[in-house]
């Protein structure tokens, strides 16, 4: 059982194939990085591997659902995928908790327990004591941790990461890889872009994009890394 499955799977904008002939399966438990040079489909695999785009061609099946079949993605993404958002996309008029909160309200949990919730997953980030600030009184590193408990909320299967360590400093990358890591232990998949091979060392497996196109795979038994 794969938690997202992708199967030869191309997606062209126009003239451009961003992704072309990609098969991939993320297993509950596995943590895959992607890596490959600006432009070479990282993000427009990611976008398919979270139901946020449809493939031009290929199939891709996401917690059981296959893209082609399901009318309300937006729905399934809720319910099992958690995205990082390489520009964050935090909410700038609700706070900190209430950017954490709202998914799990939109799924229809009751105020009071999504903001329990909440607060649990801005501790595990560190951030507790920020819960009713704003985004723009945080500073990038802590605009980044909201947008990765946001992810986390709600222990959903699939979580998804577009170099979500990027505005950090070195402690508190390693704080998210532990922490992306331990859900993946707990069951999820998670796919990670990251240019740092210092985070790439916490995968499982490595995959190298080259013009929309998986060009290598490796196995990772780097468990001193961590
Ligand atoms: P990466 O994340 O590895 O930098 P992307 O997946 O963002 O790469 O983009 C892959 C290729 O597809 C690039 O050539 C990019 O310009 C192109 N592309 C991505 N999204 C679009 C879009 N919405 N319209 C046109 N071209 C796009
Ligand atoms: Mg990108």
């Amino acid at each position: 059982m794969t938690v997202v499955s992708l199967q030869n799977v191309t997606r062209t904008h126009g003239e451009v194939r961003a992704l072309n002939g990609v098969s991939l399966d993320v297993a509950p438990g596995e943590l895959v990085a992607v890596m490959g040079p600006s432009g070479s489909g990282k993000s427009t695999l990611l976008n398919l591997a979270g139901g946020l785009d449809r493939p031009t061609s290929g199939t891709v099946v996401i917690d059981g659902h296959d893209l082609a079949g399901t009318a309300d993605l937006a729905a399934l993404r809720r319910g099992s995928v958690g995205y990082v958002f390489q520009d964050l996309n935090l909410i700038p008029s609700l706070t900190a908790a209430e950017n954490v909160m709202l998914p799990r309200e939109l799924d229809g949990v009751r105020t009071g327990r999504a903001r329990r919730e909440a607060l649990t997953i801005l501790a595990e980030v560190e951030l507790d004591h920020y819960a009713d600030r704003f985004p723009e009184e945080l500073s990038g590193g802590q605009r980044q941790r909201v947008a990765i408990a946001r992810a986390l909320v709600g222990e959903r299967r699939l979580l998804l990461a577009d170099e979500p360590t990027g505005a950090l400093d070195t402690a508190t990358g390693d704080e998210i890889m532990r922490l992306l890591r331990a859900r993946c232990d707990a069951g999820a998949a998670v796919l990670l872009v990251t240019h740092e091979p210092r985070y790439a060392a916490w995968a499982d497996r490595v995959v190298f994009l080259r013009d929309g196109e998986i060009v290598d795979s490796s196995a990772m038994p780097m468990e001193s890394a961590r």
